[in-house]
């Protein structure tokens, strides 16, 4: 049902558009499964980050830290069948592709200014205990 409603069909520019605005809002569900583990571990942080390459999700500025939660349509997750079926269309092709670039991109710089960066994918936030000993592992 999930993934239904996450893929986005091409249809009139305006449409997807749209689509694109309400899809990629700042504030995800994934996203806020990641929020609310961290905050319930006792850390403190900071939300996008506009001065730091891609504006990471979450910012542990203290520990040098960022997480990026990435939907795995949008970010090109190797995890599940629908590339097959959405990356038909040439449209989505080159704009994911240029998404998973860009993304790398950012993790670089990140990177080489002294920030470990972690990405959690949407699949892997619905396992609560996991996503906790993953953040736990992260920011120890
Ligand atoms: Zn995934």
């Amino acid at each position: 049902m999930e993934k239904q409603r996450l893929v986005p069909r091409p249809a009139t520019s305006e449409a997807r558009s749209r689509n694109m605005a309400a899809i990629r809002s700042a504030h995800t569900k994934p996203e806020l499964a990641v929020r609310r583990t961290a905050h319930a571990l006792g850390y403190r942080f900071r939300l996008h980050a506009r001065t730091l390459p891609g504006r990471p999700d979450v910012v542990f500025s203290a520990r040098r830290k960022v997480i990026f939660v990435h939907g795995c349509f949008w970010h090109q997750h190797d995890c599940r069948d629908w590339s097959a079926r959405t990356m038909a269309a040439d449209y989505w092709r080159e704009k994911l592709k240029r998404n998973r670039h860009r993304d790398q991109d950012n993790r670089l710089q990140l990177r080489r200014l002294g920030w470990a960066v972690l990405v959690i994918w949407e699949c892997q936030t619905h396992d609560k205990t996991a996503l906790a000993r993953r953040l736990r592992t992260f920011l120890a």
